[in-house]
């Protein structure tokens, strides 16, 4: 095998050095038998968090939404979102509109959310999405209405209701005081209420996950998946009320969100764990947590290659075992710069060159090869997870072959230039009955917050007739 790679190298440098490279870099290399156990792993934990007696130790939590329905297409009105989730939070006014099958964004505002509000108290988050909220009224002149809300919140919460939502635990860098086991309708309603300029109405809680299918379920009534691969990773699919054990009723079905970015944290990944996924968690500020996000995830791909880099040029076998302080330092190569990497060995050189490294162009191949490396594994390990819910969909609808659609978004997914084919490619291996349409959604966590709203009122009002 290590023959293969010489040929990345240039001849004054010899296949020996190839070679080990390659050793450093098998640990991450998973097979598809192995992605198959994998998702066999999977499997099991996904039945357990759905167990009325197996969910509160399940790694997998498989999370009841109360969405008990797609988009038909009928559905229509204004809607206010919010969006919280990553580095900003996000009002929209959203109109659906039922005669152009389409959700326009009417306007929107953003707010970044400053680092120290990311790790200070709840109290001072909500007061500073409140305070977003109210200025986006203002400029709307909405403070009057009471239009409908659809709040995108994109951490894992046990919902209660749609419109009671308890945040389980922080992940992607959040890690704000007195949030963890409240219920954030509630200190978000408190937040408004201790302003008192405006009020608001029903609040409909929404994964991003969710958000995505839902957007995409509008344009395409097939799509029942909803994944995210971005900063944090995690999926959601409409799964039969028979099995949701944990909620009242046997018919119709109800999306769950699987959260199954913390797959693997009662140890049953430990297999595939190379040291460096362990460094990567225990420097995180949520150890031993989220560990199959850790594999995937744009907050730590980056982490990651500089890890691997590191201990190549230890080993002597880059930049002539010089490492520079920027490698040194925590965080400092970008997510971002493995797409850019992958891209063209252009880039490559360019950003080893601000990373403050002397390189050549042994160098900057094998850095592209560990971009390369580190990029499949998480695209292969997320098809993993995706082939067991689809599996799922297929085998409780009792199929032989199922065709189905799932809407997709993140940065990691749409901007890294092959992400998406080495995916599909492995999707092919694990799933061969399903034929399976991927379909990027439109600003998901946004306008899907305002679907979800609409086909719960959809619902409401159906059931009143
Ligand atoms: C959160 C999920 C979310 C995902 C993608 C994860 O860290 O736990 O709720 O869907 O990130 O944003
Ligand atoms: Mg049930």
């Amino acid at each position: 095998q290590c023959a293969s790679y010489c040929s990345l190298f240039l001849e004054d440098k010899s296949c020996m050095s190839a070679c080990e490279v390659v050793k450093h870099l098998e640990p991450f290399r998973l097979s598809l038998e192995k992605l198959k156990v994998v998702s066999t792993r999977l499997r099991k934990d996904m039945i357990r968090g759905l167990g009325k007696h197996t969910h509160h130790r399940a790694a997998v939590k498989m999370l009841p939404t109360f969405v008990r329905a797609t988009p038909d297409g009928t559905e229509k009105g204004d809607f206010l979102a919010l969006d919280l989730g990553g580095t900003n939070f996000r009002v929209l006014h959203v109109r659906v509109m039922e005669e152009e099958q389409k959700m326009v964004k009417m306007d929107s505002q953003l707010c970044a959310i400053p680092q120290e509000i990311m790790l200070g108290t709840g109290e001072q988050l909500f007061d500073h999405i409140a305070a977003c909220l109210s200025e986006f009224l203002d400029s709307q002149n909405l403070k009057g209405q009471t239009l409908p809300m659809g709040f995108t919140f994109s951490f894992p919460c046990e919902q209660k209701e749609i419109d009671k939502s308890i945040l389980i635990r922080w992940t992607k860098g959040f890690n704000c005081s007195g949030v963890e086991g409240e219920d954030v309708v509630k200190l978000l309603k408190e937040a408004i209420h201790r302003r008192g300029d405006y009020d608001i109405s029903s609040v409909a809680m929404v994964n991003d996950t969710v958000g995505t299918m839902m957007s995409c379920g509008y344009r395409d009534q097939t799509c029942e998946i909803g994944m995210i691969i971005g900063t944090g990773t995690n999926a959601c699919y409409m799964e039969e009320m028979k099995n949701v054990k944990r909620v009242e009723g046997e018919d119709g079905q109800m999306c769950i969100n699987t959260e199954w970015g913390g797959f693997g944290d009662d140890g049953s990944l430990e297999d595939i764990l190379t040291e460096f996924d362990k460094v990567v968690d225990r420097t995180s500020i949520n150890p031993g947590v989220h560990t199959f996000e850790k594999m995937i995830s744009g907050m730590y791909l980056g982490e990651i290659v500089r890890l691997v880099l590191m201990k190549l040029t230890e080993k002597k076998l880059l930049f002539k075992g010089e490492v520079s302080e920027a490698l040194r330092t925590k965080e400092t190569f970008e997510t971002k710069f493995i797409s850019m990497i992958e891209d063209g060995l252009e880039n490559a050189k360019k950003i080893l060159t601000e990373l403050g490294l002397t390189w050549d162009l042994v160098d900057a191949r094998v850095v592209r090869l560990v971009c390369e490396t580190i990029s499949s594994r998480s695209a292969r390990l997320c098809a993993a997870a995706l082939a067991t819910i689809v599996d799922r969909i297929r085998v409780n609808r009792g199929l032989p072959h199922l065709k189905t659609t799932v809407g997709v978004d993140g940065t990691v997914y749409k901007k890294h230039p092959n992400y998406s084919d080495e995916l599909q490619k492995a999707m092919h291996f694990l799933t061969p009955d399903c034929k399976i349409k991927f379909l990027v959604s439109e600003d998901g966590s946004g306008k899907g917050a305002a679907m979800v709203t609409a086909v719960a009122q959809r619902l409401a009002l159906q059931s009143r007739l």
